[in-house]
């Protein structure tokens, strides 16, 4: 197995990127990820000032895939994911959903599958990846960012058993993965999740020839989930819902009109995160409902 250690990291997708590590389709590569703060939230209660945002988001790699080509999509199967045993969070004014007073760094302990938060209230983990991405064909993308790269996508859905479809459009694709979140919530609304670090084990294979799947997409065992990313959460929701519109209709054989009402009953349009710097939202669908073909 291939393994990349926590110290390769980069702050961008970047197709002049020098990968840190080479796999072939079909391997199993595990990535070592710092928090989102790389790890300069060193107790409860540190000094928010003390933190250098210039190292904010790292994300680990990046990974050449030998083999992956322009046009080709990359397949990333997320196997499994470990979580450290502590996490931590900031709440700040200005940032964030909230009216909050001061800066507060917090880190809280996780324990037996829950993060153990103040007074006593245990919230479950669903451990996830909020960064995963390759580098664009030209140009430099922060990886605060989220995109038709993947990047900064923060979507709860993408934990263990979920299959991430990415664009590759340099040769060897260029994957970097990080950010990893013990829970987070849809919206994301403080501006953080339960930031950890930890290793992610993905399978890596490079699609040759599919022209089927919108990018970047997700599947999990029981979903079907469309992604889009837009400053405007009015524009990024009609995306999302209209790129789960064109899978299911190229999938299913439905009509477009069978298509939209079949997604308005059992479709649903979901805010994944509204704190970076273009907004989410993602439109699940379950899986086998409309007896579609897709070859995952
Ligand atoms: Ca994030
Ligand atoms: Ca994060």
């Amino acid at each position: 197995m291939v393994r990349i250690p926590k110290h390769r990291v980069r702050f961008d997708f970047d197709p002049r990127a020098v990968p840190c590590a080479e796999a072939e389709s079909g391997e199993v590569v595990s990535f070592s990820c710092q928090d989102c703060y790389s790890g300069q939230i060193a107790y409860d209660g540190f000094p928010f000032s003390q933190v250098d945002m210039a190292r904010n988001n790292p994300a680990t790699g990046p990974l050449y895939i030998r083999n992956a080509l322009p046009g080709d999509i990359l397949r990333v199967e997320i196997l499994g994911i470990e979580l450290e045993d502590s996490g931590c969070m900031t709440a700040r004014e200005g940032v964030g959903t909230y009216e909050i007073k001061g800066t507060h760094c917090r880190v809280f302990p996780l324990e037996n599958g829950y993060g153990l938060f103040d007074r006593g209230i245990r919230v479950p983990l669903r451990p996830m990846v909020g960064v995963a991405g390759t580098a664009p064909a030209a140009g430099s993308v922060s990886t605060q960012e989220p995109g038709r790269h993947g990047g900064n996508l923060d979507i709860k859905d993408l934990g263990e058993g979920a299959i991430l479809y990415l664009p590759v459009e340099v040769e060897g694709a260029l994957l970097s993965m990080g950010d990893i979140h013990a829970v987070q919530g849809d919206g994301e609304t403080v501006i953080c999740a339960l930031e950890v670090p930890g290793t992610v084990r993905v399978r890596i294979d490079v699609l040759k020839g599919r022209n089927d799947i919108p990018l970047p997409f997700i599947l999990t065992p029981d979903k079907y989930i469309s992604i889009a990313a837009d400053p405007s959460l009015d524009i990024c929701s009609v995306k999302a819902a209209r790129i789960m519109h064109g899978f299911l209709s190229s999938h299913s054989g439905l009509s477009p009109e069978q298509c939209g009402m079949l997604l308005s009953l059992a479709g649903n349009l979901r805010i994944s995160q509204i704190v970076n710097p273009l907004k989410g939202c993602v439109m699940e669908f379950p899986r086998g409902l409309a007896g579609e073909s897709f070859q995952a």
